[in-house]
């Protein structure tokens, strides 16, 4: 598949002729890409946005038409860019070793690590009245959270604590894992991804009684840059009564305790 003209909807990627620049761009030409960022935006800039890891928004920045072209066609795309990516390296392309690589990741990225880039794939959780009257904090503690850094593409790993008061309505238990697991599979920011999780559960479970506690490792961190391989991030997003001190002060003593083992 050709890279360029393949569709009126894919962002215009110039051919990867070493040492020139394909799409007229300089790098002092002030001119914005079709990916947002101008050519003035130094290294050094483009490094200081990556560490600060702040979120501009709670929505996850998508084009207008994200979803234009269909997965297959996305995975012929990626395959294509990514040869080119290592085609630009120096990797020999016909090395047996290699050569399934491009096409892997393809399919990794569009079918599984990015794939909570769909709200296709969003879980729809199904509801259950409270019939027992449980009406103290639920805790889902220790939930896995594997999501890729947005400015380095490599991934953050840790654990989500979940928590909520029911308004009379409870979740099934593993669907909390769901909602985790879907705003994962995006490049993200830490806080991002706490608050979004919090936002999704906020609206399924009609309460604003919800809880996100998300600690990580970022291997942005710990395997490049500072190299600091001892260090992890911890966000937190209380609403409702969690935002009381009793309340959160439970929460957390219940996250502190060691899990149980079976
Ligand atoms: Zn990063």
């Amino acid at each position: 598949m050709k890279l360029n003209g393949t569709s009126s909807n894919t962002p215009s990627i110039s051919q990867p002729t070493t040492g020139s620049h394909q799409n007229g761009h300089t790098p002092d030409s002030h001119q914005a890409d079709s990916t947002g960022v101008s050519a003035w935006e130094t290294d050094e800039l483009v490094d200081e946005i990556g560490d600060a890891h702040g979120a501009s928004s709670i929505d996850t920045p998508m084009r207008p038409d994200a979803f234009a072209i269909d997965d297959d066609l996305k995975i012929d795309l990626i395959e294509e860019h990514f040869r080119e990516i290592m085609g630009i390296l120096g990797l020999d392309l016909t090395d047996d070793s290699l050569k399934g690589s491009p096409r892997r990741v393809a399919k990794m990225y569009v079918n599984e690590i990015f794939s909570g880039l769909n709200p296709a794939n969003k879980p729809k959780p199904t509801l259950f009245d409270n019939k027992f009257r449980y009406n103290e904090m639920l805790v889902e503690k220790d939930i896995t959270v594997q999501t890729y850094c947005e400015h380095h593409f490599v991934p953050i790993i840790g654990k989500a604590h979940v928590a909520y008061i029911s308004s009379g309505k409870v979740i099934g238990l593993s669907k909390l894992n769901r909602v985790v697991e879907y705003f994962s599979k995006r490049p993200q920011v830490q806080e991002r991804l706490t608050v979004q999780i919090a936002e999704e559960l906020k609206r399924v479970l009609e309460t604003e009684d919800v809880a996100v506690i998300i600690d990580a490792k970022h291997l942005c961190v710990s395997t490049r840059g500072v190299h600091d391989i001892n260090s992890s991030t911890i966000t937190a997003s209380y609403g409702g009564k969690f935002s009381e001190e009793a309340t959160r002060q439970e929460l957390l003593r219940y996250v502190a305790q060691p899990s149980v083992t079976i």
